[in-house]
């Protein structure tokens, strides 16, 4: 024990530009922390792969919920303890002053430009705090794909003012990326091997809104991009979806694009909306995704709702059942309200957590069965699946409307003809299909990513 103890810290004092990251939170949050890494590694630091053998640890924190506030606080007393810390993320920003006692240095989400001056403070044991906003073009750091994914962010901030929101804190009002900087990302990420590419935001429906642009006019850019690979659209409020939604239905149409789209909804009653400062109503909602499905044979709907929201009565909480009853999403994010701290919201007077859990646990059931219903849809249909996960049991593919497919054992970044087994409430289980001559259970290689689509 001694031994192995003593082997660390020499190999950490021989080379004292080590550095760890641990990420918490969303695409947004992961690709911040590649662009992190890169600026790093361009700076001659180099990454660890545990944190015991940094020199300086990063923790890009997320601080969405209370739940993942506390966890935050929690990683940072433990890491804090190994090497010196450099608090990046949402809560450098909005909760600096829960992060003080552990970080040396502070990084806000759009300072993210200072990492290197923050890990030398860190590593000299000085403290520095990098809390600007600053507005820097996060679509322009050239980095790895991680695996088969290529996560390219196209805007930060967003035109919203919810009441319960704590990431308007940390990310600010809409910045967004140029068009020429997310088409160069997506073609390197292409380049270097990735067949998916993600688009995030925290609403990517107002994309260009602040310029002139908007996303229906990128999406048929990057489309058009040569290779095959599948987009991905980050989330969007349901008011700029709606503002765009004819010319997101034409640019969806392509077949590159992933028929998924991302609308939190939060609430099914109007009067609890207005509370939390949402701009549709229900109703519009219904009328969004009535219009999408219209579109679409398969398609994935992933919406949010939030329980408990201060001033939810019962029948406004009825009122969101029905909505997904009608709206039948194929995921829902479910929350309890939890009050976050600097928001409107946390000074509303709050409902009992006894009342917010039993919601919570009613909504549960509904949105258990509903997905349940859809994915049963599936069952004996033969489908291309693209191959662009390695998880720990397994390969998993995406169908065209973006359902995870569990693959097994098959070679990912590949395009493969599945038929459908069997399904578990998150995901489908699929057996590629037999080809002529070969036993049942062997992978067969339909197209590689240069190849034509197969039709389906
Ligand atoms: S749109 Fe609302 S919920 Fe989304 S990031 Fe902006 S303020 Fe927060």
């Amino acid at each position: 024990m001694r031994a192995s103890m003593a082997s660390q810290s020499s190999q950490r004092n021989n080379n004292r530009m080590l550095f760890y990251i641990e990420t918490h939170g969303c695409a947004m949050n992961r690709s911040d922390s590649q662009i992190m890494d890169s600026l790093l590694r361009r700076a001659g630091w180099k990454r660890a792969s545990r944190p015991e053998d940094a020199n300086v640890i990063i923790l890009n924190t997320c601080n969405v919920k209370m739940p993942t506030e506390q966890r935050m606080i929690h990683r940072a007393k433990v890491l804090s303890r190994i090497a010196p810390l450099v608090a990046a993320g949402c809560m450098a920003k909005s909760q600096p002053e829960l992060l003080r006692s552990y970080a040396k240095a502070l990084v806000a989400p759009r300072a993210i430009t200072h990492i290197v001056e923050a890990a030398y403070s860190a590593l000299k044991g000085t403290r520095a705090e990098f809390l600007n906003w600053e507005t820097p073009n996060k679509a322009e750091f050239n980095r790895e794909p991680t695996g088969f994914i290529g996560i390219v962010p196209i805007a930060e901030g967003c035109l919203g003012s919810c009441t319960y929101c704590i990431t308007k804190l940390a990310r600010g009002r809409l910045t967004s990326f140029p068009a020429k900087s997310v088409i160069r990302r997506a073609k390197e990420f292409l380049n270097k091997g990735a067949v998916e590419i993600w688009l995030t935001a925290e609403d990517t429906g107002v994309y260009g809104w602040d310029k002139g642009e908007n996303l229906p006019m990128l999406l048929n850019k990057i489309s058009s991009l040569d290779g095959d690979f599948r987009v991905r659209v980050g989330m969007m409020t349901p008011d700029s979806a709606l503002k765009i939604v004819d010319s997101l239905i034409d640019s969806f149409k392509d077949k590159k694009m992933y028929k998924f789209f991302h609308i939190p909804v939060q609430s099914g009653s109007d009067k609890i909306l207005k509370l939390m400062g949402r701009k549709y109503t229900a109703e519009q909602f219904m009328r969004l995704i009535y219009e999408i499905r219209e579109h679409f044979d398969d398609v994935t709907i992933s919406t949010d709702v939030i329980v408990g929201f201060p001033g939810e009565e019962e029948g406004d909480f009825q009122d969101t059942l029905k909505l997904l009853e009608v709206t039948k999403p194929d995921v829902v994010n479910l929350s309890r309200f939890g009050p976050r701290p600097k928001t409107l919201a946390a000074n509303m007077k709050q409902l009992s957590p006894k009342v917010i859990k039993r919601r919570s646990k009613e909504a549960a059931a509904i949105i258990e069965e509903i997905k349940e219903r859809n994915n049963e849809r599936f069952l004996g249909r033969k489908l291309t699946v693209l191959a662009s996960e390695v998880t720990s049991k397994g390969v998993q593919g995406r169908t065209q409307c973006y359902k995870p497919v569990a693959l097994g054992n098959v070679t990912p970044g590949v395009f493969y003809r599945v038929k459908i087994v069997d399904f578990r409430g998150n995901y489908l289980i699929g057996r590629l299909r037999e080809k002529e001559g070969r036993r049942t259970g062997i992978a067969v290689r339909c197209r590689t990513r240069l190849s034509r689509d197969l039709p389906s």
